[in-house]
């Protein structure tokens, strides 16, 4: 298959000239007829198919080598196409929809009928999210139906924060990439369970605990989020997979800066002595530190849009030029300190250094 890229300008972004872009236009249509569309949004690019027909999210778990029970998100374009799909509204999801979407919130309901268990991996709700980057908005709206999408990027590689990254992963795969430019979060959207009990967050994200508590009061998040301890079953299916684990080792460095500067130049110098290739992920503020090794400036700790933007791009990078082995300081920053932490934890399978 031939995989047609079509690069929408910042300066067509508005609703208006979306809704007439013969890309657009087209892309629905794949979409309506069960085809695969990527797509930028907010958080990192999505892989998009009809989430009410079976074979076409079907043809999403095929092309991203994704396994079979690992649930998609059905994207919507505004509040009235959600009743369509979820059995009730519970009034922690109205008023969490009022405040943060469209944004890169998902919320999970119970799922209605016409909502097939080949899009939810076999479970009876549905995770729900309505994006506001304009291209996915519009692309939504124009494709008339629910879309599930899940990260353009083959299972188990750092999710795609640009087109090429998708291209790398997909080329081939898929009908259609809708190339926007590069993400404003680079992180996948927060999930919070509504189906029972307390909300639960399954997995964090840029709307952070705080920020949900501040709207809905008391919230809990899946234990699994905050241990290293991989016998903990994750509420969130997907969060059971390796992820975003680069190909090199990653270890990440915590403790005062000071010291942590100067354990990784230890490290490095070490290493190098051995005949390896050492990558660094570093802040802008740390970056002249490091004496050697391939540095990555992943941005600046007054800025974490910066950080969280550029996590993923860096270990793609990273896989790319074949480093051998990797360290990282670590980036506890403060509203999306938790979902960075998450990421890279993940990528490093666990591995922290305490100095
Ligand atoms: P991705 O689309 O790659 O960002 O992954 C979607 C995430 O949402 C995965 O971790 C899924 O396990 C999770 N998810 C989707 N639907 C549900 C659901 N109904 N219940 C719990 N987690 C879900
Ligand atoms: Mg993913």
């Amino acid at each position: 298959m031939n995989t047609k890229v079509v690069r929408i300008k910042e300066e067509e972004k508005t609703r208006e000239t979306l809704e007439k872009n013969p890309g657009l236009l087209e892309a629905a249509e794949i979409l309506k007829n069960g085809g695969l569309v990527a797509f930028p949004t907010e958080t990192v690019y999505g892989l998009g198919a009809n989430a009410l027909n079976e074979e076409a999210a079907k043809k999403i778990y095929a092309a991203k080598g994704r396994p079979s029970d690992n649930p998609l998100i059905a994207h919507i374009s505004c509040m009235e196409e959600l009743p369509a799909i979820v059995k009730e509204i519970p009034e922690a999801g109205r008023k969490l929809a009022e405040k943060y979407w469209p944004g890169p919130l998902t919320m999970i309901f119970p799922k209605k009928d016409i909502v097939p268990y080949g899009t939810t991996g076999g479970l009876d709700t549905v995770a729900v999210r309505m994006p506001v980057d304009p291209v996915a908005n519009c692309l939504i709206h124009l494709a008339g139906v629910p879309i599930a999408a899940p990260s353009a990027n083959t299972s188990g590689r750092p999710s795609p924060t640009c087109a090429a990254h998708v291209q790398e992963d997909l080329d081939g795969r898929i009908e259609m990439i809708l190339d926007g430019g590069p993400v404003g979060i680079g992180l996948e959207s927060t999930i919070v369970d509504l189906s029972e009990g307390v909300p639960t967050i399954l997995r964090p994200g840029y709307i952070n605990q705080q920020m949900l508590e501040e709207v809905i009061g008391k919230t809990e998040i899946d234990r699994a989020i905050l241990s290293d301890d991989s016998g903990i079953k994750p509420k969130a299916p997907g969060m059971k997979y390796r992820h975003y684990a680069p190909k090199a080792s990653l270890t990440i460095v915590e403790g005062e800066q000071e010291k942590v500067t100067a354990k990784i130049n230890e490290l490095l110098k070490e290493g190098e002595a051995a005949g390896e290739k050492i990558g660094v992920i570093a802040s802008t503020e740390t970056a002249a530190d490091y004496l050697g090794g391939v540095v990555r400036t992943i941005g600046s700790r007054s800025d974490e849009l910066s950080i969280s933007r550029h996590l993923f791009g860096i270990l793609r990078d990273f896989d790319t030029l074949q480093v051998d082995r990797i360290y990282s300081e670590s980036f506890e920053t403060p509203q999306m300190g938790q979902a960075i932490m998450n990421r890279l934890m993940k990528a490093a399978g666990h591995q922290v250094m305490e100095v």
